[in-house]
């Protein structure tokens, strides 16, 4: 078991993106996550992060049955048109 590279403040918010995004080298990630969970600061910039992602995700969520019911919408309307 190696011990995790040592991370500093800033190249742990640089590459917060990358580590949620699951861009990151195992070794990288486990340095960074390493680092959050002994950086209090960082590690609540890290959550709200996390929350963020969150709300955007369910924002994108709900726009996307709406654009799905359109365009089911949409196909049964030419259905039915092209059924008379
Ligand atoms: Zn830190």
């Amino acid at each position: 078991v190696s011990i995790p590279a040592h991370v500093y403040c800033h190249e742990a918010i640089e590459e917060l993106s990358s580590y949620l995004d699951g861009e990151l080298t195992e070794q990288r990630r486990q340095a960074i996550e390493h680092h959050l969970h002994r950086c209090p600061p960082c590690e609540q910039i890290a959550s709200f992060e996390v929350e963020l992602r969150r709300v955007i995700a369910d924002r994108c969520q709900t726009s996307v049955p709406q654009d799905l019911a359109a365009r089911i919408r949409a196909a049964l309307d030419g259905e039915a048109g092209a059924a008379r």
